[in-house]
């Protein structure tokens, strides 16, 4: 199936007189005719649902759809893009591990690597993905256990090299964690370019709608994890009586564990609500991008031209740094997403902001509805001037997350509030 098709069909086939959307199975238990069946359940020797913190019907099937569109063997959701990433890297870390990312992914992210897991003694290093191999090789050590980079960075839009970076990890024998939110499946797939585990905040494109909350993992399945990097996968898991990852479950060996040892123990699973929420979303999430893609080319076209802006920063227009990057990984487009620098500062970046009539100011991206975001007041707001160009935002910088309204009215409404200035 193309996946504009996989979008509306995977995850749920209603049988015969079934409902035709897919049902939310608002249950915490699932019944089953004998003590011996459970055991099985427990044993993980049986498929079957035990207890919504671990697995819903409703969730899986939208589990089930994600993992069809990346092509991958399995997913599992998650409440928020954060949870994704906490359970996607310990999974296959402890403390004493350390793992390497590319140092433009999401601030969100970076808290997590650099605060967080720093205090479970998990350490990160951050690198600068433009440079080459063996600098980035140099930050590797014994105990590097992952390579960790965003398709679409962040919001410094940049576009991740992840077939290089995948040569990297596996020269280490460890796996590359991509960030595909951006992009989505439909943009981008990057396990074709040898990505191992891909993890989203659905939250953005997937949901779309500012409604819900999500994330999900997916596993590729093609990562060996009996290498001998993770003696985890290789030797029995005590909390799952002798249960030995790689050699019980095989290519599923990451996904498995990530559901029924760290969603177990750790219980960040959505709701059936929730799910049906997302699946909503996905239905449509094709026919989106495409449309998000073809906006945000239009308008990052129109600032370019525009005398009030300095500078615009889109993957896609001609001239751009990342050019071609996203020639290779989004051919088909680079998302909603641009940002560009108004002339005049914060000031100007108010003004103009305040100005606007159609997009709304609010902290999200990726919404239906075109949003913008100025750095400078809100998500880095504590920062004097010159703290914020030390960490790359220009005052001046606005984030536009181009939605789906008619284009010529997207542009009329930044016109009207250019002319405001
Ligand atoms: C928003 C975002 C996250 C975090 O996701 P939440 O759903 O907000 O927890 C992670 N990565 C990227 C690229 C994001 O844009």
């Amino acid at each position: 199936m193309h996946i504009e098709t996989q979008c509306l069909h995977e995850g749920y086939a209603p049988e015969n007189g079934a409902p035709q959307a897919l049902p939310i199975y608002q249950s915490t238990t699932y019944a089953y005719d004998s003590t011996e069946h459970i055991g099985k359940l427990f044993d993980l020797t049986a498929e079957g649902h035990m207890y919504s913190r671990i697995s819903n019907p409703t969730v899986a099937a939208v589990e089930s759809k994600i993992a069809a569109m990346e092509g991958g063997i399995g997913a599992l959701c998650t409440t928020s893009g954060q949870a994704a990433s906490l359970i996607a890297i310990l999974n296959i870390m402890k403390a004493g591990d350390h793992f390497i990312a590319a140092s433009t992914i999401y601030g969100g992210t970076i808290n997590l690597f650099a605060v967080t897991l720093k205090r479970f003694g998990i350490e990160c290093t951050f690198v600068d993905a433009s440079a080459p191999d063996a600098e980035i090789e140099k930050a590797m050590r014994p105990n590097t256990k992952a390579v960790f980079g965003e398709t679409i960075a962040n919001p410094a839009l940049a576009v991740f090299d992840i077939e290089r970076f995948a040569g990297i990890a596996h020269r280490r024998k460890v796996p590359l964690i991509v960030d595909n939110t951006f992009a989505t499946p439909v943009l981008c797939k990057p396990f074709e370019f040898g990505a191992d585990i891909v993890v989203h905040s659905t939250t953005k494109y997937m949901d779309g709608h500012a409604v819900q909350v999500g994330g999900a993992i997916v596993d590729s399945g093609a990562f060996d994890w009996s290498c001998g990097t993770f003696p985890e996968f290789t030797e029995p898991d005590q909390s799952y009586h002798g249960v030995v990852y790689a050699k019980d479950f095989g290519a599923a060996a990451y996904i498995t564990k990530a559901r029924v040892q760290m969603m177990r123990d750790i219980g960040a699973y959505p709701s059936a609500q929730a799910a049906f929420l997302l699946n909503l979303g996905l239905e449509t999430l094709a026919v989106r991008m495409e449309r998000y893609c073809r906006n945000a080319e239009t308008v990052a076209a129109y600032l370019a031209a525009s005398p009030e802006v300095e500078s615009v920063n889109y993957p896609k227009l001609a001239g751009n740094p990342n050019e071609g990057l996203a020639a290779k990984y989004l051919p088909k487009g680079a998302s909603g997403v641009v940002s560009f620098t108004i002339a005049g500062g914060k000031a100007a970046a108010v003004r103009f902001m305040d100005s606007l009539k159609l997009a709304s100011n609010v902290v999200h991206v990726a919404d239906i509805r075109t949003c913008v975001l100025h750095p400078a007041s809100s998500t880095h707001r504590q920062l004097t001037d010159a703290q914020l160009a030390a960490a790359g935002i220009n005052p001046g910088l606005i984030r536009l997350s181009v939605g789906l309204e008619h284009v010529d009215d997207i542009v009329d409404d930044l016109a009207q509030a250019f002319a405001a200035l």
